[in-house]
C-alpha cells in the first residue's frame, strides 16, 4: 500500500474490498478509484490489467497515462486540470497507449502534444493514428548516411556538416542563437522536399507564435509541423510532446520521406521528467534527476534513422537542443545528450556577445558522420578550414602577449580574421552549397587577403549576388551546379571570376578612404 496522505473514507472502501476479495482469485479490474491527487499526478487503486504508458479516462474528460505499475498502486499523471479530478473518482481504461495522428493533413499546422491542433484552423483531416512509444529502427533496417542535410549555414555545412539520418546536438547557453539555426535549417528546406517538425518544450507561448510566423513568412510553414507543449502548460504534456514529434516524422519515414525535426529544448525536457518522477515518488539520483533520464532521451533520439527501401526509405535527421549554464558541457543532461548523439554544434556566449554570430565555436564542434555526406565541392575546398581557424585561434591567444610577430605570423592571424568575418551570416539567410563552394574557393585561394576585413560582408554578398545573377557568374555557377565538384579548368574559370569581382570592390573601396587599411598601390596588384 502506498503511504501518502490518504482521505479515511477511501482507505475503508479500499480494505473492504480487499476484505471481500480475500481468498478469492485476483480479481483484474478494469476500473480503478482516484486515492490521492494532486500536482498533476494522481495515485489508482485498482486497474490491475491497466499497461504502462496506458492512456486512462477520469471524469470531466481528463486524461491520465499510467507511469507507475506497483503493487497494489498505480501512479498515473494527469494530461488535463487536475482540479476537475477528486480523490475517489472512478478511473476508466482506454485499453490504449497515447496516441497521436499523423499524416500530410498536419503539414502547416500547430498542435499540441497529443497531436490535437491549437492553431484555430479547424479540426485535422486524418484518419491515421500511431502510438507515441515505439521501439526504434534495428540494424538491419537502417542504411548509412550518405546524403547531406543542408542547413544553408556556411560554417555548419562546411565545418561541421549534417548528414540525413544523423542526430546532430546544438548546444549553449541561453541566448546564444541556438533556435535561430534550428529555425533557420527548416527554411533552407524550401524546395529540397523534406518535411519538417519543430517541437517546442517548456518555451513561452509568445516565442512559438513568433516561430510560427517567421516560418510562414519565409515560405516554410507548408512543409512543417509544430508540435507545442509550452512553459505554462503540464509537466506530462511536456514529456509526451518530442515522442510525439518523432512519431509524426516515422509517419513520413516509412513513406520514403525526408523529415528534419527539432526538439527545443530537451534541457526543458528533462526537467520536466524529472517533476513527474519527484511527484510520482521515484528515487532521485544525480542532480534529482531520476535514474532512467538516460533512457528518456536515448530512446528518443534512437528513432532518428535513414531506413532502407524495404521499410520506407526515408530518413528523420534530428536536432535536438540543449541548454547550458555557464557553458558547462560536463553536467548531467549535458554529457548524457552528447554521448547518444553523432556530434554537437557548440555555441560560445563569448563569441555570440561579441558580435561572431552564428556564434559556432568550431574547436568544441564536431559532427562525427556528416563529412561521408558533403557534397564534393564543399568537400575540396574546405577541408583545412577547421584547421586554419584552429590556428588562428592559437596564434591570436599568444599575439596578445607580444606586437612582434614575424611574417607567416600575421598572414596567418590576418587571414583567420577574413575567415571568421566571412563566416558570420545573418538570420533567415540561407547559403546555397554551390555558393558555400565559391566562398570557400575564395578562401582557399588566400585572395580574400587582398580586402579589408570590414569589407568581408560586402565582398561575400557581392559575390554570391555576382554568381547568382550575372550571365558569366551564372554559367559558372550551372558548370558547378552541375558537376558538383570542381576540376582544374573549372577552378581556374571561377578563380578569375573572383579575382573580377575583388578588382571591382577595390575600385569601390578606392573611392572612399582607403589609406587606413594600408597602401592603395599593394591592392592593385592583383
Ligand atoms: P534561448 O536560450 O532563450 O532559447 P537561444 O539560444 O535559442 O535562446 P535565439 O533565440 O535563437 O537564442 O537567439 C537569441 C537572439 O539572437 C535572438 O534575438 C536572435 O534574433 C539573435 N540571433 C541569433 N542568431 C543570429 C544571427 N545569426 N544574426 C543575428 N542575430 C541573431
Ligand atoms: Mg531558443
Amino acid at each position: 500500500m502506498i503511504i501518502l496522505a490518504i482521505n479515511i473514507k477511501d482507505i475503508f472502501e479500499v480494505i473492504e474490498q480487499q476484505i471481500k476479495n480475500y481468498g478469492k482469485d485476483i480479481v483484474h479490474t478494469e476500473d480503478g478509484t482516484v486515492v490521492t491527487v494532486g500536482d498533476g499526478v494522481a495515485m489508482l487503486y485498482g486497474l490491475e490489467n491497466a499497461m504502462m504508458g496506458e492512456l486512462l479516462i477520469f471524469p470531466n474528460d481528463v486524461y491520465g497515462m499510467v507511469l507507475n505499475l506497483e503493487e497494489g498502486a498505480i501512479g498515473a499523471v494527469l494530461m488535463g486540470d487536475d482540479s476537475l479530478v477528486k480523490e475517489g473518482d472512478i478511473v476508466k481504461r482506454s485499453g490504449k497507449v497515447v496516441e497521436t495522428l499523423v499524416g500530410d493533413a498536419l503539414l502547416g499546422r500547430v498542435v499540441n502534444a497529443l497531436g490535437v491542433p491549437i492553431d484555430g484552423n479547424g479540426p485535422i483531416n486524418s484518419k491515421e493514428f500511431r502510438p507515441v512509444e515505439k521501439i526504434a529502427s534495428g540494424v538491419m533496417a537502417r542504411k548509412s548516411v550518405e546524403e547531406p542535410l543542408e542547413t544553408g549555414i556556411l560554417g555548419i555545412d562546411a565545418i561541421i556538416p549534417i548528414g540525413k539520418g544523423q542526430r546532430e546536438l546544438i548546444i549553449g547557453d541561453r541566448q546564444t542563437g541556438k533556435t535561430a539555426i534550428a529555425i533557420d535549417a527548416i527554411i533552407n528546406q524550401i524546395g529540397k522536399n523534406v518535411k519538417c517538425v519543430y517541437v517546442a518544450i517548456g518555451q513561452k507561448e509568445s516565442t512559438v507564435v513568433q516561430i510560427v510566423e517567421k516560418l510562414k513568412q519565409a515560405g516554410a510553414m507548408e512543409f512543417t509541423t509544430v508540435v507545442s507543449a509550452s512553459a505554462s502548460e503540464l509537466a506530462p504534456l511536456q514529456y509526451i510532446a518530442p515522442y510525439t514529434g518523432v512519431t509524426i516524422a516515422e509517419e513520413w519515414m516509412s513513406k520514403g520521406d525526408d523529415v528534419l525535426i527539432v526538439y527545443d529544448d530537451l534541457s526543458k525536457h528533462a526537467v520536466a521528467y524529472r517533476t513527474m518522477a519527484l511527484l510520482l515518488r521515484r528515487a532521485p539520483g544525480r542532480e534529482a534527476y531520476p535514474g532512467d533520464v538516460f533512457y528518456l532521451h536515448s530512446r528518443l533520439l534512437e528513432r532518428a534513422a535513414r531506413v532502407t527501401k524495404e521499410f520506407g526509405g526515408g530518413s528523420i535527421t534530428a536536432l535536438p537542443i540543449i541548454e547550458t549554464q555557464a557553458g558547462d558541457i560536463s553536467a548531467y543532461i549535458p554529457t548524457n545528450v552528447i554521448s547518444i548523439t553523432d556530434g554537437q554544434i557548440f555555441l560560445s556566449e563569448s563569441s555570440f556577445k561579441s558580435g561572431v554570430r552564428p556564434a559556432v565555436d568550431t574547436g568544441l564542434s564536431v559532427s562525427r558522420v556528416g563529412s561521408a555526406a558533403q557534397i564534393k565541392a564543399i568537400k575540396q575546398m574546405g577541408g583545412t578550414l577547421k584547421l586554419e581557424l584552429a590556428q588562428y585561434y592559437e596564434l591570436a591567444a599568444f599575439a596578445k602577449f607580444g606586437s612582434d610577430l614575424d611574417e607567416s605570423t600575421q598572414q596567418t592571424l590576418e587571414h583567420g580574421k577574413r575567415i571568421i568575418e566571412l563566416l558570420k551570416q545573418r538570420q533567415y539567410r540561407p547559403i546555397s552549397q554551390i555558393d558555400q563552394a565559391i566562398i570557400l574557393l575564395a578562401i582557399k585561394s588566400r585572395l580574400i587577403k587582398w580586402l579589408p576585413v570590414d569589407f568581408m560582408s560586402y565582398f561575400k554578398d557581392s559575390l554570391i549576388h555576382h554568381f547568382n545573377k550575372s550571365p558569366e557568374g551564372k554559367k559558372l555557377w550551372t558548370r558547378l551546379d552541375k558537376a558538383q565538384a570542381f576540376d582544374d579548368k573549372l577552378e581556374q574559370d571561377v578563380l578569375a571570376e573572383i579575382k573580377i569581382m575583388l578588382k571591382r570592390a577595390i575600385k569601390l573601396i578606392d573611392k572612399y578612404d582607403y589609406s587606413q587599411y594600408g597602401k592603395i598601390e599593394e591592392y592593385k596588384k592583383i
